[in-house]
């Protein structure tokens, strides 16, 4: 058999995507390469392609809405939060020690800005990442035995090492939302942390849930390892709106 051909079906069977598709052109490019180096070579770009389609695939489940960057955050304009402190958030330590992310204030102020650009981090740096808001994490629980999207998409959180979810407390939930919503943060309490994002303050937790006892359990374990950060100001989008007719 021709040992090209050979070469493939062996990398085939080994899922070594890049030399089954590249395997003329690295051994075009491998003439003047010690056998050391060449060997080197060929694992580092399987190596480099399945971290890439890794991340690719993180990226994709994530269920980003749009991408944000720290970058791009403007902290003259928001001033409750310093670059220093964005800096430290961006460097992720508090996903390794399990802390959670607590966004609070009113529309507009960069809660979901934040909370996107620290995912895409955390996407970035490896972690799995699943961002959705209190809405929908609300319908894939109630419909995670019924429906089979919303059961992958349960399973795929539970195995997550950050869950953001957005905009909690827009809308009221249901006892029964509440007690689902309740068991999922002490199931994720010991394996993942969480941004979560709020236009209320604490004081009006119990109102969203309609328990405050529940909304006092959920505090409890909510808080453990957390840094609540307060946005207060304008709204961004209000400040920056643009008209499309001149006056
Ligand atoms: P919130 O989630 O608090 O309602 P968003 O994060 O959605 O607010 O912000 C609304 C819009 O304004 C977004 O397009 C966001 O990128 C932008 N924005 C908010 N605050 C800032 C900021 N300090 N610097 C740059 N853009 C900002
Ligand atoms: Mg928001």
């Amino acid at each position: 058999m021709n040992t090209i051909i050979a070469i493939k079906q062996l990398a085939k069977t080994l899922s070594l995507s890049n030399t089954i598709t590249n395997i003329e052109n690295i051994l075009t490019n491998s003439i003047d390469k010690t056998n050391q180096q060449f060997l080197l070579e060929l694992l580092q770009a399987e190596v480099a392609l399945r971290e890439q389609r890794s991340k690719e695939r993180r990226f994709k489940q994530a269920f980003l809405p749009v991408t944000k960057t720290l970058e791009s955050f403007d902290t003259t304009f928001q001033t409750s939060i310093s670059d220093r402190q964005l800096a430290q958030l961006g460097e992720l330590s508090w996903i390794e020690s399990l802390h959670n992310l607590i966004f609070l204030g009113p529309p507009g102020v960069g809660k979901t800005h934040l909370s996107l650009a620290l995912s895409s981090l955390a996407l970035e740096a490896g972690y799995k990442v699943f961002f959705c808001s209190m809405d929908r994490l609300v319908h894939i629980l109630k419909t995670a035995e019924i429906s089979k999207s919303s059961g992958v998409r349960l399973k795929y959180i539970y195995t997550c090492d950050l869950v953001v979810i957005d905009e909690l407390g827009y809308l009221p939930v249901t006892r029964n939302e509440a007690n689902l919503f309740f068991q999922l943060v002490t199931k994720l309490y010991d394996t993942a942390s969480l941004i979560i994002t709020s236009n209320k303050g604490f004081e009006g937790w119990a109102d969203i849930f309609g328990d405050t006892i529940l909304a006092t359990a959920m505090l409890d374990r909510l808080t453990h390892r957390c840094q609540v950060i307060p946005l207060s100001g304008e709204s961004y989008r209000l400040t920056h709106r643009s008209d499309l007719f001149n006056s």
